[in-house]
């Protein structure tokens, strides 16, 4: 009798021990998941040579059903004889031919060189290039995991090179002659909004740093 008793008073200790661990767990829990986001989007970024100063984003659709960084570099080397190939900087994938949302870098990205994602020279020579595959001209829309990967990129490339949202803007928008790009379905207002938010949580997180992020 006095046993089971005990057994039953150790076993609610070891209860009450657990869910305290629990408790003070948790929220840690949670904090991983954040900052492994945070950290995957500015690895992904990293690059081994001096930065461009990068002053303008210029989103832009595939026109094609499906594709990726891969298929994209072959055609624009091979079709379009550009030697550097993929001419944008970042391919982000619609779950055909490469994953739902999944970001690629290009090499014109990790050799910090010019696009060739617009006619206008200019702009190709300060403007990030990003490209999500699909055809937003006709019925698609991007898919969530798409608008979720752009607007994470959007908002550290934004951030790190402190690019106004005003500069960030659709291939129909640079000064060059008339295209659809990215499409008429494209919801470049959604995730203007979506990345002046996130503007504002970052600035908020940096606070108290001295020096922009870039600097350090
Ligand atoms: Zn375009």
């Amino acid at each position: 009798m006095k046993i089971t008793e005990r057994h039953v008073r150790i076993v609610a200790i070891v209860k009450f021990a657990i869910a305290i661990g629990l408790f003070i767990a948790l929220p840690f829990i949670g904090m991983k998941k954040i900052v492994t986001v945070v950290i995957d989007i500015e690895e992904l970024c990293s690059v081994e040579v001096e930065e461009n100063s990068w002053r303008q984003i210029v989103i832009h659709h595939s026109a094609t059903n499906s594709g990726d960084a891969q298929a994209f570099d072959k055609y624009h080397r091979e079709k379009k004889k550009w030697a550097n190939g993929l001419a944008y900087h970042f391919v982000i994938g619609n779950g055909s031919g490469s994953k739902d949302g999944k970001i690629e870098v290009g090499e014109r990205w990790t050799k910090q060189i010019h696009g060739a994602h617009t006619a206008n020279m200019d702009t190709n020579r300060i403007a990030i290039g990003i490209c999500l595959v699909g055809n937003f001209e006709e019925e698609q829309v991007p898919t969530q995991k798409q608008i979720t990967s752009l607007v994470s990129l959007i908002n550290y490339l934004s951030n790190r090179y402190q690019i106004p949202k005003s500069n960030i803007i659709g291939h129909n928008q640079v000064a060059q002659k008339s295209t659809a790009c990215p499409g008429k379905n494209f919801p470049i207002e959604t995730i203007l909004n979506r990345i002046s938010l996130f503007q504002v949580q970052a600035s908020r997180m940096h606070t108290g740093k001295q020096q922009p992020h870039h600097l350090q």
